[in-house]
């Protein structure tokens, strides 16, 4: 069976420099691709990963400078939790006291310890110590000694009204099972190594906006596009309005709003980010796709250095 869970999820940041700076110094994820928004390609789509770039550990930004500053709202993912094997806690205790990160004290949630922070736009990070990442390869590249690194996503958290629709959704079409609840708090899981927790918290009000700071969208996997395709049909059975497939060239694309409003994607696994760069250069150079390829020169005199 096809391996279910988050494919990648994408925020909204503010200085591009100091966004590649905290997901690569501080946290140590891969860059695995550096490009525009296909849509305005003015402003840079940066992509953080694991080594190789896998599902379920990409986690993407817009810099968009020119946005007001976001607050976590309801309809909103309102935290991404990354997933660090067991005996790290001390390492990363200290290496993020070393970097003068504040964080919330370590807690216990759904029998894993959980250290809170948040990323230079207030975006809410979590770091959760995970079994399952006890059994996943490091990476080598990056500040972070090969043990400690984060193996990708462990979930994302979800403010709903309501909690039962989106529940039933990623149980009926996205692979997940309902496996525990405490309090208002509904955890959900697949079987996946990676981005296989989504937990929905039930919230009246939030008083947030969107912005800097916030999730913009969190996508899904689907196997290939034969996949993606029956996900799609059955959606649309149930009375979703889902977009065309967008080619995103690293992956194929189907937007959605889930019924709490926030916005879902459909994200095939393939090609993937080795399909214009190679396995050891990626995330190095600007990638366009062919058809930005022929304004290259006047995009890339529009964007920041992302290095000093
Ligand atoms: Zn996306």
């Amino acid at each position: 069976m096809a391996t279910r869970g988050i494919h990648h999820i994408t925020a909204v940041a503010g200085d591009p420099k100091q966004n590649y700076e905290f997901y690569t110094q501080v946290l140590g994820l891969r860059s695995v691709k550096k490009t525009v928004n296909f849509d305005d390609p003015s402003v840079y789509h940066l992509y953080y990963g694991n080594e190789h770039g896998d599902p379920g550990t990409i986690l993407t930004f817009f810099p968009w400078e020119h946005l007001q500053d976001g607050k976590p709202d309801v309809g909103q993912v309102v935290a991404i939790s990354f997933s660090v094997p067991t005996g790290s806690k001390n390492f990363w205790l200290n290496h993020l006291q070393n970097q003068n990160i504040d964080i919330e004290a370590p807690f216990s949630r759904f029998g894993k310890e959980v250290i809170g922070l948040q990323d230079p736009n207030g975006l809410h990070l979590e770091i959760v110590f995970d079994p399952k990442a006890n059994t996943v390869d490091g990476w080598d590249g990056g500040p972070i000694p090969n043990e400690h690194t984060i193996r990708g996503f462990h979930g994302a958290t979800l403010a709903e009204r309501n909690y039962t629709k989106t529940g039933q959704l990623l149980e009926e079409h996205l692979g997940f099972n309902k496996t525990n609840q405490l309090d208002n708090r509904h955890l959900y899981e697949t079987e996946a190594d990676f981005g296989s927790v989504i937990e929905i918290i039930d919230q009246f009000d939030l008083n947030g906006r969107d912005g800097k700071g916030t999730v913009h969208h969190i996508a899904f996997r689907a196997e290939n596009e034969d996949e993606q395709f029956d996900i799609c049909q059955q959606l649309e059975y149930k009375g979703y309005y889902l977009t065309e497939v967008k080619d995103r060239q690293y992956f194929k694309s189907v937007y959605f709003h889930e019924p709490g409003g926030i916005l879902f994607e459909i994200a095939t696994d393939p090609p993937g980010f080795t399909t214009d760069e190679d396995p050891e250069e990626l995330g190095t150079a600007l990638k366009l796709p062919p058809w930005l390829e022929t304004h290259r020169h006047n995009i890339e005199r529009e964007l920041p250095e992302l290095t000093s």
